[in-house]
């Protein structure tokens, strides 16, 4: 409805909502009552940062966590958003400067604590300024039932009459008595839309697999679904061609869809896609806004999403009827050194980067994951669940075994070359393999020299590719993405902490017989 991305881009630095953000901003935006129920973590500030943004005047922000809106304050002004809070922390020069910007119109977001509407003066002030929307925090504290009872809270409905805004509420308590209280004292009693959805999409099945083969891999997947609906998202525009074109000789009906595409081309693609039945779209993540097929049987990842947001959304595309829904996302160490790359040679600042390296670790953690993987991406939104019973992992539990000694060996590897090369030399150093670039360094006078031999080239490259997903080493760009440890492999390599991988992966990768495992 609002063109919210370039913003949510350029001064948040996310490429996608998470689950249930965009409604709320759209409905934000658009001046509704609304009341919001998120799980922590769910990413509700950013529901009422974005409006912000997108209205006219100033935003109130009332939350009772004066730590919390310095942070959020700290954060948008970093990203060049004009916000302040008033609150009993801040210093007298802070306070002359919210003033100030508050005057001169200049400020978007204006925090405070809710002890501050108690003092009379105010509601004159925010009478003065033109406010355009109230922003409730922790709207639970509302309740005089619960334990966070703020009874400034009370007076947050008498602002809303005074100032005639739209108010939203957020809070994360979700049970039917907390959210009767809030729509009486907040609203008046008039229902607010309610926005209250878990991130759950029970009836889609998720699964991972490291890359082996992966056309083969593709290719039997779509196989046993013939005549479904269905999408293959590509990490890249010429990947999508050879798809469908290897798709279509199997006999399956495809097309291929990428950015690079005339605009009529797209279009009849998407009218195909909406009418027929059992097409098959091979696409880049150009394919996606505005798909609302409700009989999407599969989706499958022939390269590993950008991020958890976008995996969650693509996936998301599956089975919107209700009907199940099955998912494939494939991964390997290639896609794990292009995503870093990508990161690394971007323009963004040192800090984000930083972020996107971390989201990318979630990603690549819930590839690994070793238990339920919808407990792990509903855990990563902030939601608890069970074990669901509807993944690979909840069908089949991964074996594992004590890692520990081969990792520490590729550490010891590592180390003994001062972090200069990647994992092919590495390898040849764990096996003991004479080659020219092993004599000319003399790496196999290293004592880690052929200690590695228990586990074959295949084995130790999924042991790396763990590594990775760990986020025990990563490629350093400015080493031609020789690997370099992290922070979180000295415990390991200290011998503080030991590490479980996964028996399947480098069962798999097996050509003679693993001694060790
Ligand atoms: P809540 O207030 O719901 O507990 P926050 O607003 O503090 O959650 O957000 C939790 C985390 O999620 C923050 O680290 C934030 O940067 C991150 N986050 C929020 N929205 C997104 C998004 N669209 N993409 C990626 N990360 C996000
Ligand atoms: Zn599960």
């Amino acid at each position: 409805m609002f063109d919210s991305a370039p913003l949510l881009r350029d001064v948040f630095g996310f490429d996608d909502f998470r689950p249930g953000q965009e409604e709320i901003v759209d409905a934000v935006t658009a001046g509704e009552n609304v009341l919001a129920i998120m799980p922590t973590g769910g990413g509700k500030s950013l529901c009422f940062q974005l409006p912000a943004l997108l209205r006219d005047g100033v935003t109130v922000v009332i939350s009772p966590l004066i730590a919390l809106m310095r942070d959020q304050v700290r954060g948008l002004q970093e990203a060049g958003v004009e916000a302040g809070a008033l609150t009993s922390g801040n210093t007298p020069e802070e306070t002359d400067a919210v003033w100030e910007a508050l005057e001169a119109g200049r400020l978007k977001l204006l925090y405070m604590a809710p002890e501050r509407l108690a003092a009379g003066s105010a509601l004159g002030m925010l009478r003065r300024i033109n406010v355009s929307l109230i922003a409730v925090d922790e709207a639970h504290c509302v309740s005089q039932w619960g334990h966070d009872f703020r009874p400034d809270y009370l007076r947050i409905g008498e602002l809303r009459r005074a100032l005639g805004v739209p108010l939203a509420a957020f809070t994360a308590t979700a049970d039917a008595e907390t959210q009767d209280e809030i729509v009486e004292k907040l609203f008046d009693g008039t229902a607010p839309r309610k926005f209250l959805r878990g991130f759950d999409r029970p009836n889609i099945h998720l699964a991972f697999a490291a890359k082996d083969g992966p056309r083969k891999q593709i290719l039997d997947f779509a196989a046993a679904r013939k005549g479904q609906s269905g999408i293959v998202y590509c990490g890249t525009r010429n990947k999508t061609e050879v798809l469908a074109q290897a798709l279509r000789a199997e006999g399956h009906v495809a097309c291929h869809y990428h950015g690079g595409m005339e605009a009529e081309d797209r279009r009849i693609v998407e009218t195909r896609f909406a009418r027929e039945d059992g097409l098959i779209v091979v696409a880049t993540v150009a394919f996606g806004m505005g798909i609302d097929k409700p009989d999407i049987r599969w989706v499958a990842h022939a390269d590993l999403p950008k991020s958890i947001e976008a995996y969650y959304q693509e996936i998301g595309r599956a089975g919107r009827d209700g009907s199940p829904a099955e998912t494939l996302t494939l991964f390997g160490p290639d896609d794990i050194r292009l995503r870093r790359s990508q990161i690394d040679e971007g323009l963004a600042p040192p800090e984000r980067r930083m972020a996107d390296h971390a989201r990318l670790n979630t990603l690549l953690g819930l590839a690994e994951a070793l238990v339920c993987r919808r407990q792990a991406l509903l855990g990563y939104f902030g939601e608890q669940t069970e074990p669901c019973g509807k993944c690979d992992l909840c069908d089949n539990p991964p074996e594992v075994f004590d890692g520990t000694t081969p990792v520490r060996m590729a550490l010891s590897a590592i180390l003994r070359t001062e972090e200069w090369f990647g994992a092919g030399h590495l390898i040849d150093i764990l096996q003991g393999v004479e080659t020219d670039k092993i004599r000319a360094r003399r790496h196999d006078a290293l004592t880690t020299y052929g200690v590695g031999k228990d586990w074959s080239r295949p084995q130790w490259q999924a042991i790396f590719r763990q590594m990775m997903g760990h986020d025990l080493v990563r490629p350093d760009p400015e080493r031609h993405g020789a690997l370099r440890m992290t922070e979180a492999a000295k415990p390991i390599l200290k011998g503080e902490a030991t590490i479980n991988l996964r028996k399947d992966t480098l069962r798999k990768a097996v050509r003679r017989p693993a001694v060790k495992m």
